[in-house]
């Protein structure tokens, strides 16, 4: 053990890194099971600036993709939430995630929490050979999806069976936007809030414009 080390136990943090347009039941079932199974001192949701793979659309803004998720994991004591993507100037990469979060907690452990869907895009990602020195990689059941770690470094990927929710934010933006409810799909309060700005409404009042 270095000697700087000596006393302090090193903390098991799990991260959880996703647009969050809005944050459903699908991604706090996911990180609750991680951080039950894993042992993890806390799970750090992390909501994305602007994202490389999803240029394509009109994501929400950031600071409103914020509050969402600070509302649906307030009640839980060992979730937090980090602006270190949103307050991160141009595209979100999760390498750049993973060395802002090391630079804060440089002595704990991590565990970057990722859905079925994301697995197989990982060895795309940049920088992604250096992506395992920085964490452990979880990669969970998500209906639709086979979970599959083909490619990816045997030690450092593990893959966990959790409840399986069939949700997805784009599912939930398309309801709302067709007057389908979304209770229970997403926490009662990230109701409330989508509805206070007509976020997925056909006329749009979000809190905060794009920069
Ligand atoms: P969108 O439809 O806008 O892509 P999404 O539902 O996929 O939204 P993201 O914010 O893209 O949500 O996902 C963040 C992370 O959560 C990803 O790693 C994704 O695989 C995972 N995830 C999302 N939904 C589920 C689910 N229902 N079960 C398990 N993992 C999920
Ligand atoms: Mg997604």
């Amino acid at each position: 053990e270095a000697p700087h080390t000596k006393g302090t136990r090193h903390r098991r943090i799990g991260i959880m890194g996703g647009t969050f347009d809005p944050i459903h039941h699908g991604h706090l079932v996911a990180a609750s099971e991680v951080q039950y199974r894993f042992g993890l001192d806390e799970v750090i949701f992390v909501p994305t600036g602007e994202q490389p793979y999803k240029q394509d659309r009109d994501v929400s803004p950031a600071e409103n993709r914020y509050l969402m998720t600070v509302i649906a994991t307030a009640s839980n004591s060992r979730f937090s939430v980090s602006r270190v993507d949103i307050d991160r100037p141009g595209l979100t990469f999760t390498i750049d995630t993973l060395r802002d979060l090391r630079e804060i907690y440089p002595d704990d452990e991590f565990f970057f929490i990722t859905g079925a869907d994301v697995l197989p895009q990982i060895l795309e990602w940049k920088d992604s050979d250096e992506l395992w020195e920085l964490a452990h990689f979880v990669g969970v059941n998500r209906p639709g999806h086979s979970l599959v770690t083909d490619g990816l470094p045997l030690d450092d990927v593990t893959v966990l069976e959790v409840p399986a929710m069939s949700i997805s934010s784009t599912d939930v933006r398309r309801r709302e936007n067709a007057g389908i409810p979304i209770w229970y799909l997403v926490p009662d309060g990230v109701v409330q809030y989508i509805r206070k700005y007509g976020l997925y409404s056909p006329s749009r009042f979000p809190l905060v414009s794009q920069p």
